[in-house]
């Protein structure tokens, strides 16, 4: 519900238009968008949510790829505030499909009624804000004001999807997407001749799943990635039961852990055990679903070293022993990057796709993408002939979709220039000159609905702290903010995930600037540092 509506010319058009003023506009509606819709109204405050798409979901609602699933254990990933909500829901499968978790989201938004609150089909083009009156002017693509005295950005972390600037792109005759716009009414695969380019964990997940349907399917592979098998499998009535109690125990375990996964490291070093019972461990958990492989394996599998190298050619030997043609084999072991510095997709029949007779795998890190012609996609040695191109070329990560909308702080400064040499915050959430701007997309990794439940509970406490003390704004100081950079820059150099070319330090995206783009700080360590700055009265920030 609008607090006040003001009468406003609209611009070029000679009538009138409602200018709605909220106490907090919220950008996007997916997992965090909507539970930061229901924590708020829960405080009594009125919100706004505003998305581009036509209905919930974010990432559940744009990937609509064939594929397109949970790595992470459906469970782990729902919502925790409503015990009801936990007990309704009957997750169909460990491992969930977009289309089963879109229709959670739906199912979310309909029982507490969210979306009576929720702006569909409204595209952001900037938000200013407004010094004098202390709120942000957030304009839609066509003109419409919604002013907010705090601006939520849960504009998703990997939502911004990204196509290289291949010459020719355009010039393509046949059908052609990116896998985070698939359509809704789905391609047309069958029979046809696809290329897809991009081997990340969309490719992964995708290739399997449209190899049958095609006449012939060229992957265009860059660098190949460690895959491990995700073991998919449905959810007995007697598991299900076992998940439903088991609630508080999967969520304690997740709140524990550094990426807030079901999985605890192992304390031991991979080196300090023998051979064997290293190769034992490696293989036992192997058989396991999902991340357990490296979440639960020896604690420096995933820490730069000898354990990680070590794990890392246990995996390539996994992949050669799933492909038949020993050259194909050898394409699709990864020996460029450490394990675990990118991203490790989780696959279901990806390598035995590769031992199909119409499935090509092509090295294009040997002769690049040089561009795309009107019939198919040109390297520097070959011409591949397609009726449809998949670019699963992956994501302008963290701040492409914040940065996409022009945002204007103090003094009129657009935040795309303060963070042209990558993001500068305040634990991850708040900017200097950004008065009551929290930019929830970009302070967490691991499982996402974990991260943001407690996250929006703090945003929310600290919304309520500044509106019941008599404050209108809060901002970082300059020092705080200063010292957070540094910390990322810093710690961020111990952390595997800085050491590859990935998006978490946006290296995919040819000019952006080499910065960690989240924190490098494990989930409790986080919420730690959060919850200690509130009692602290919101140390670090600037109160007025
Ligand atoms: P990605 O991991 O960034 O992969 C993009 C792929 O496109 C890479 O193979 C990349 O090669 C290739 N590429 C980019 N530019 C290229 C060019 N000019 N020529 C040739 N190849 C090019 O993107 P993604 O697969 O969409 O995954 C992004 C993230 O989304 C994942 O890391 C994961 O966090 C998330 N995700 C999660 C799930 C899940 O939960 N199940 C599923 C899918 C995605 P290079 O590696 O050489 O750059």
């Amino acid at each position: 519900m609008a607090d006040s509506v003001q009468e406003r010319p609209e611009a070029g058009t000679g009538q009138t238009d409602a200018i709605e003023n909220f106490d907090v506009v919220v950008i996007g509606a997916g997992v965090t968008g909507l539970y930061a819709l229901y924590r708020l109204r829960e405080l009594g405050l009125s919100v706004r949510v505003l998305d581009e798409a036509s209905g919930v979901g974010g990432t559940w609602y744009w990937n609509r790829y064939p594929g397109c699933r949970f790595d992470s254990e459906s469970y782990s990933y729902g919502y925790s505030f409503s015990e009801e909500l936990l007990q309704e829901w009957d997750w169909k499968e460990h491992y969930s499909s977009q289309p089963e978790t879109e229709r959670y989201l739906n199912y979310v938004a309909d029982k507490f009624d969210l979306r009576r609150d929720i702006q569909f089909n409204t595209r952001i083009a900037s938000a200013t804000y407004d010094e004098n009156e202390n709120f942000w002017r957030v304009e839609t693509k066509d003109g419409h004001l919604i002013n907010g005295q705090f601006l939520i950005t849960a504009v998703g972390l990997l939502s911004a999807g990204y196509i290289p600037d291949f010459k020719g792109i355009n010039s393509f005759k046949g059908a052609w997407c990116h896998t985070g716009r698939w359509p809704k009414e789905g391609m047309d695969l069958a029979g046809k001749r696809v290329g897809v380019i991009g081997t990340g964990a969309t490719a992964v997940q995708l290739i399997p799943m449209i190899a049958p349907e095609v006449a012939h399917l060229t992957v265009f592979q860059r660098t190949a990635n460690y895959c491990a098998p995700l073991r998919n499998g449905p959810i007995d009535d007697e598991t299900q039961l076992e998940i439903k109690t088991s609630y508080p125990e999967i969520f304690r375990a997740c709140n524990e852990t550094a990426g807030s996964f079901m999985h605890e490291f192992d304390p031991r070093s991979a080196m300090d055990v023998s051979p064997e019972e290293r190769l034992e461990q490696y293989e036992r958990l192997w058989q396991k679903s999902g991340f357990a492989k490296w979440l639960s394996n020896f604690r420096d599998v995933m820490l730069p070293g000898e354990a990680n190298e070590d794990y890392a050619e246990f995996v390539r030997n996994k992949i050669r022993e799933r492909v038949h043609d020993p050259v194909v084999a050898e394409m699709l072991v990864p020996k460029d990057h450490t394990f675990g510095s990118k991203r490790v997709p989780c696959e279901t029949e990806y390598y035995d796709a590769y031992n199909r007779d119409n499935v090509l795998l092509v090295d294009v890190r040997k002769a690049p993408i040089e561009c795309i012609t009107p019939s198919g996609v040109k390297t520097a040695d070959a011409e591949y002939d397609l009726d449809i191109i998949i670019y699963a070329t992956g994501y302008d990560a963290v701040t492409g979709a914040l940065l996409a909308i022009d945002i204007y702080g103090e003094g009129g400064e657009k935040l795309k220039d303060k963070y042209v040499n990558g993001p500068r915050t305040y634990m991850g959430i708040s900017s200097v000159g950004y008065p009551n701007l929290f930019t929830v997309n970009s302070a967490s990794v691991g499982n996402f609905v974990r991260a943001a439940e407690p996250l929006i509970d703090w945003v929310s406490e600290c919304i309520s702290y500044v509106r019941n003390n008599g404050y209108t704004r809060i901002a970082p100081t300059a020092e705080a903010e200063n010292a957070w950079v540094d910390h990322v820059n810093e710690d961020g150099e111990n952390t595997l995930r800085t050491k590859a070319a990935n998006w978490f330090v946006g290296a995919n995206i040819p000019g952006k600037a080499r910065a960690l783009l989240t924190a490098p700080d494990t989930a409790p360590a986080m919420r730690a540092k959060r919850a200690e700055v509130a009692a602290n009265g919101y140390e670090g920030f600037v109160l007025k």
